[in-house]
């Protein structure tokens, strides 16, 4: 038998905390839930969850100061769970620290994927273990070769340049995770380096028109509108 993991849900909407924990308890997770911030933390301190599941609407306290707070001392993996529908919240979350975020109302499939990727991270330190022993990450068609430095699309190379091959190997290595604009920009980059999303978005049309074969429709390099990019995970 597998060992379980588990997951914390904080939620204070008892029918929310219901669906998830319901959900998850029937595709083979083990779940704690807390309807506070207080609660929560207690929770993490006393049950190691594997993930954690936080709503940033809590009636003792912002989700955001959790997050904060456990980000001084560890690493589990959260994902936000947000009914806030302002971009900035989400761009703030991920820069705090959250793993990933989830908008409501999101469906069952939705919920499950983004668990099965922050586990997957988490289980090699926050990068994709889908990378093979010979540094390959493929998907679909395209496949990046880190050891080469090269980015290959139906067996043919790229031709990628220096910055956009930075870009697509960044996005592979958290490939099913969102990065922000500016995390993007401030590892390509430096940290000194001016959030402007402009050169990103050229970079980024010129890598669309070398791997995809709908730049307009992208299969790989998903945009999160207003927040950043997303390499494809399956
Ligand atoms: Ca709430």
């Amino acid at each position: 038998m597998a060992v379980k993991h588990k997951v914390l849900i904080i939620e204070d909407e008892s029918s929310i905390q219901y669906f998830m924990q319901t959900i998850l308890e029937s595709n083979g997770y083990d779940t704690v839930t807390a309807s506070t911030g207080k609660e929560g933390i207690a929770l993490i301190n006393s049950h190691c969850p594997d993930v954690i599941l936080l709503d940033l609407g809590l009636p003792d306290m912002d989700g955001m100061e959790i997050l904060a707070e456990l980000r001084k001392w560890s690493l589990i993996p959260v994902i936000v769970v947000s009914a806030r529908g302002e971009e900035i919240d989400k761009v703030a979350a991920l820069d705090k620290g959250a793993d990933d975020y989830i908008m409501k109302p999101f469906g069952t499939p939705e919920l499950l994927a983004r668990i099965k990727v922050a586990l997957r991270h988490s289980a090699v330190g926050g990068t994709n273990s889908q990378i093979t022993p010979d540094s390959r990450y493929s998907v679909g068609d395209l496949v990046i070769d880190f050891a080469k430095c090269r980015v290959l699309i139906e067996g043919r190379d790229a031709e990628l340049t220096q910055n956009e091959y930075r870009i697509v190997s960044l996005l592979g290595k958290y490939a099913g995770r969102v990065l922000t604009y500016d995390y993007i920009i401030r590892q390509l980059w430096g940290p000194n380096a001016k959030s402007d999303n402009q050169i990103l978005r050229v970079n980024m049309a010129n890598i669309r028109r070398k791997i995809e074969k709908r730049p307009a429709e992208p299969r790989y390099i998903l945009t999160e509108v207003g927040i950043g990019y997303r390499m494809a995970d399956e």
